[in-house]
């Protein structure tokens, strides 16, 4: 082994190139003739690949497609529906989607999945809310029990079942407040459980749905809106889950 300070400046160069390369291909695979080309993975041409190319990616011999694909979520999260369809088992790149998760250790995204993962089984209906933070006016304000603050965002389940509104309220209390409607739920009530997973933190309540004039309800604050906002950090989404009653 030679010592560190008898190597010339030429060797380190050599060491530093020798590292770097193995950097690299750690991270990159290599690419075949057949391979997409980089500026189809980003995210609005990914929805646009033809079956032929959906096909490749799903096949690519060295694994340099869905590696590409992992790569492009470093700017951009891959889209809800591809982790819902992750946390399903039915997604077509899973190996793209495992490296999001486990080596760029993406905690938001593992959050959601491991919320779709785990409560499927047990969940009756789940939505996913996420926008890019804009506020916007409610068409649907009307529809509440009592005239509410802005709606930040609003999503309804693919079912109808569970409808989550997030709010962010009038000062002086201006708070970050999550709303849930289930009109899917039985007589016999049922909990939602509510999860903010962000880049930097997940906060998570688990609520009792309350009978109203207007059907099973249930809310929550999340403390002063801009300091949620802060703590959750960039991306953020929220994930309810339906859970019918126990026994
Ligand atoms: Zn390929
Ligand atoms: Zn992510």
């Amino acid at each position: 082994m030679q010592d560190d300070k008898d190597l010339t400046p030429s060797e380190v160069l050599d060491l530093l190139l020798y590292r770097y390369r193995e950097k690299l291909s750690d991270v990159h695979v290599r690419q075949t003739e057949a391979c997409l080309s980089l500026f189809q993975f980003d995210p609005e041409s990914v929805e646009q690949w033809t079956e032929a190319e959906r096909e490749h990616v799903r096949t690519c011999p060295t694994g340099y497609c869905q590696r590409m694909l992992a790569l492009s979520w470093r700017g951009e999260h891959p889209p809800l529906a591809h982790l819902s369809q992750f946390a399903r088992g039915e997604y077509p790149y899973p190996k793209a989607m495992q490296f999001h998760l486990e080596h760029d250790r993406c905690q938001r995204c593992r959050v959601v999945v491991h919320v779709l993962k785990t409560l499927r089984t047990v969940a009756a209906t789940v939505a996913v809310v996420y926008g890019e933070g804009l506020l916007r006016q409610p068409e649907e304000a009307a529809a509440f029990a009592e005239p509410r603050a802005p709606v930040y965002l609003r999503q309804t389940s693919e079912d109808g079942k569970l409808i989550v509104t997030v709010v962010e309220t009038d000062p002086p209390e201006h708070e970050l407040k999550v709303y849930v409607e289930a009109p899917g739920c039985g007589e016999g009530g049922g909990r939602v459980r509510v999860t903010l997973a962000g880049e930097s933190a997940t906060l998570e309540r688990e609520l009792e749905l309350e009978k109203t004039e207007f059907g099973w309800e249930a809310e929550a604050s999340f403390g002063k809106f801009e300091e949620a906002v802060a703590r959750l950090g960039e991306d953020w989404v929220v994930v309810a889950v339906l859970l019918e009653p126990e026994g």
